[in-house]
């Protein structure tokens, strides 16, 4: 678990564009964050940079107090997870979430609790055999989210986990993404579109436009008025 600082952070692409512009903001340990606006608002640009995927052009990013600018992402101990599933489709549900532990070189009986334990959580016990896709899409995004948990990080981030489900499973999924995030407490940052994924998972959201932070709060603080 870790507290997420941004100091100043800000993103301007190769091209010129400025796609985040000074945000500044502190994420607790054990808190869940929702970045919340309009397409192209920059969240995912902002989660990119948490997770080493973009570089810093501006600003300082610690995670558990330690600057980490020019840290890759695997030495950032940080999950992410992306709205395509990134299932190796020839591998089973067990290989495809003991993955990040083979390549750390865990033992394997290690690999085999780890995995059995996070399968449990997330209900897939019975389907630790089967492949990717011979399962249900909702099984598909708990499968990659074992694979994160599995890693017991530091932090996990979410981009638009659900938008690939259908309604129906998405409601499920977002109460079961909630139920995890506080069985586990670990830090999180979730980014959405959806302003009822906004209202009704996070502690707090942090709502950004035109690459700017526009308000922080609670979500009853920011949706009741
Ligand atoms: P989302 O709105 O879900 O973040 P986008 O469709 O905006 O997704 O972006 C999808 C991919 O295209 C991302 O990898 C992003 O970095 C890239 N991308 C988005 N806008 C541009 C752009 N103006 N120039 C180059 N790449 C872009
Ligand atoms: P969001 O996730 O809120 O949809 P993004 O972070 O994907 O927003 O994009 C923020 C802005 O940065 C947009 O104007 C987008 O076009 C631009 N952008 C995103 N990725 C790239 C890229 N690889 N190159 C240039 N511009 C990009």
């Amino acid at each position: 678990m870790a507290e997420i600082v941004l100091d100043g952070i800000t993103k301007r692409y190769p091209d010129g564009a400025l796609a985040v512009r000074d945000v500044n903001l502190t994420i607790a340990d054990g808190e869940f964050v929702i970045l919340v606006g309009p397409s192209g608002c920059g969240k995912s640009t902002t989660l990119n940079m948490i997770a080493g995927l973009e570089d810093i052009t501006d600003g300082t990013l610690r995670i558990a107090g330690q600057v980490v600018n020019d840290r890759a992402p695997k030495d950032r101990d940080i999950a992410m997870v992306f709205q395509s599933y990134a299932l190796y489709p020839h591998m089973s549900v067990r290989d495809n979430m003991g993955f990040a532990l083979r390549l750390a070189k865990a033992d394997k009986a290690t690999i085999a609790a780890k995995v059995e334990e996070a399968a449990r959580i997330l209900d897939l016990t019975q389907h630790l055999d089967r492949k990717p896709a011979n399962l249900s899409g909702g099984q598909r995004q708990r499968v990659a989210m074992g694979r994160a948990i599995v890693r017991e990080p530091k932090a996990f981030l979410m981009d638009e986990p659900l938008s690939n489900l259908d309604a129906k499973l998405r409601v499920q999924m977002r109460t079961q993404i909630a139920a995890l995030q506080r069985r586990l407490g670990t830090t999180t940052v979730y980014v959405t579109h959806d302003q009822v994924e906004a209202m009704t998972l996070g502690d707090r959201v942090v709502v950004m436009r035109a690459g700017v932070v526009q308000q922080v709060g609670s979500p009853q603080h920011l949706y009741d008025e």
